[in-house]
């Protein structure tokens, strides 16, 4: 085990990394404020980075050991709070990328929370079922001297869900002999997890768009949109959109894309999926529609050059870039994924009129119902589903309204406005434990 707290990541010298990509947006909050240089001093670094090994015994009795990292950004504001994520890409440039957003999430959204973010190197299609318990309870004994309900609460992220989040709920509370479901969020119901929770941060994605759609006088009924990504984020939010009344006229996950110009069903989506693993295939007749139902396949760039009113991202990272932002021609990009578009495609869609409604506001119904659920956890009193759905819905839009008023008052863009507001909070948390100036007087 080792820890790092003055980690500066540098994945390749010549590229720019994530992390440093991510710092830029900060720049453009700066130029609207003025805050103490503490602020911006402190948000440079992330306070603590843990780079564990995970040795694990395989099926066929080899052993293999896992690279892991937790990375914790900021706890200003209190404990942090992050998900955990299982992908061959994940680096520490990524992990400390995704604990600096979720600081700022976490502040937009007003919660007591501050930003961490955990991963392992895995591909976990490669691991059977009982190799992927097996290392998600390795890596929560690795990591478990710094989580806890009062200090880091990890929850899911990309290719991971409630089981393992009970997993290692479960691991956790061997190891201190004693139950803490509030050290992990986002586990199954029967295991102290919340109603609501699996659906959240596509609902809270959908009660963004509304809002926005309200606000500029649209009309669901005759807006087209395309996803990409369609794993919990995206598949709840498609499906609870289509009932909302809006139009899904192509879908991909990481294997392919599909397109119908009449529209496509999420459920039947990904009912296909579930049973041949992934939606490229989907190339049959849908039933009693089959004349006018068919499903063309098309490229990941096609979906994303699609002509619809929403490109929905919400799958990983990066996607939009300055290579190919100026292929964009939806009116309105939705950020489900966390960092989908980079500051230079965010400069390339400014210029050509393209409105991003920011991840930090938009994804950020995962973690304020993660955040219901520690209370839930820790109060052991639980709610109602439409409970959680109602402060869900209240949360969002009193935060999504503030971003949209400052944003227009202010003419900048959707995210710099919500930067706006959370660096404000966190720095309003800063300043309160003293600042050069208020040393210097005393
Ligand atoms: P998931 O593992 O459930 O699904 C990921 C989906 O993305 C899958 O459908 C996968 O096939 C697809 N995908 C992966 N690579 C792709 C590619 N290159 N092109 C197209 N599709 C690709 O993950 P998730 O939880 O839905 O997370 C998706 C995004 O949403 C991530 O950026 C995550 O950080 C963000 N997010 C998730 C939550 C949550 O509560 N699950 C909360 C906030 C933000």
């Amino acid at each position: 085990m080792s820890i790092n707290p003055q980690n500066n990541p540098e994945k390749n010298k010549n590229m720019k990394t994530i992390f440093a990509d991510a710092q830029t947006r900060l720049n453009e909050v700066f130029k609207h404020v003025d805050l103490t240089d503490d602020v911006e001093e402190k948000l440079k670094h992330p306070k603590l980075s843990l780079s564990v090994s995970i040795p694990m015994r395989m099926d066929d009795g080899s052993l293999k050991v896992f690279t892991g990292y937790r990375v914790q950004f900021d706890d200003t504001r209190g404990p942090t709070k992050g998900g955990i994520r299982y992908h061959p890409d994940v680096s520490l440039d990524e992990v400390t990328s995704l604990s600096f957003w979720m600081t700022i999430k976490c502040a937009v959204m007003d919660l007591p929370f501050g930003g961490a973010k955990g991963g392992i190197i895995v591909n976990p299609k490669d691991l059977s079922r009982l190799e992927l318990e097996r290392l998600s309870r390795g890596y929560i004994r690795e990591i478990a001297d710094i989580v806890g309900p009062k200090r880091d609460i990890p929850a899911p992220d990309v290719y991971t869900n409630s089981t393992i989040m009970g997993w290692m709920a479960d691991e956790y509370a061997q190891i201190k002999r004693e139950q803490l479901p509030g050290v992990i969020t986002g586990k199954p119901v029967y295991l102290n997890g919340s109603l609501g929770r699996v659906a959240a941060t596509g609902r809270g994605a959908l009660y963004v768009l509304q809002q926005w759609v309200k606000r500029n006088n649209l009309q669901p009924a005759e807006m087209t949109l395309a996803v990409q990504g369609f794993g919990n984020a995206g598949y709840h939010f498609a499906r609870l959109a289509r009932e909302a009344g809006f139009k899904f006229v192509a879908i991909a996950d990481s294997k392919g894309a599909i397109y119908s110009e009449e529209g496509l069903e999420p459920e039947k989506v990904m009912e296909h999926k579930e049973e041949h693993k992934d939606i490229k295939t989907m190339m049959y007749c849908d039933g009693s529609v089959c004349d006018f139902q068919r499903y063309q396949k098309i490229s990941m760039e096609e979906l994303l050059g699609l002509d619809v009113d929403v490109l929905v991202l919400a799958a990983l990272e990066n996607q939009v870039h300055k290579e190919n932002a100026d292929r964009i021609k939806a009116k309105l990009v939705l950020e489900i994924a966390n960092g989908p578009v980079t500051s230079e495609a965010d400069a390339i869609l400014k210029k050509n009129y393209v409105t991003v409604l920011p991840d930090v506001l938009v994804n950020a119904g995962g973690v304020t119902v993660s955040y219901f659920e520690w209370v839930q956890n820790r109060g052991g009193l639980y709610w109602e589903e439409s409970e959680v759905n109602d402060r869900l819905k209240n949360k969002i839009d009193r935060e999504a309204k503030a971003i949209f008023d400052l944003a227009e008052e202010k003419q900048i863009s959707l995210r710099t406005a919500a930067y706006l507001i959370g660096v404000q909070r966190i720095a309003g948390a800063i300043t309160e434990k003293g600042t050069k100036e208020y040393f210097q007087n005393g």
